[in-house]
């Protein structure tokens, strides 16, 4: 079962999105709302609740 690379969940067959970037990288999407929120808005599934990535109590600061 392929799983939305945004928000988590499984895409049933038939349904979703691929999208494969210029480097290859392959990401599913299940609707256009995750579709907008990776790639456009270039947000972190992970401090977003409506995802099943969500990490409670938010991301540790490592970046930079
Ligand atoms: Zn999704």
């Amino acid at each position: 079962m392929i799983v939305c690379s945004f928000c988590g969940r499984e895409i049933e067959k038939g349904t979703g999105k691929m999208f494969v970037k210029n480097d290859g990288t392959i990401l599913y999407f299940c609707s256009r709302k995750c579709e907008k929120n990776m790639l456009e808005l270039k947000r972190d599934p992970r401090k977003y609740k409506w995802t099943k990535r969500y990490v409670k109590g938010g991301i540790k600061k490592k970046e930079k």
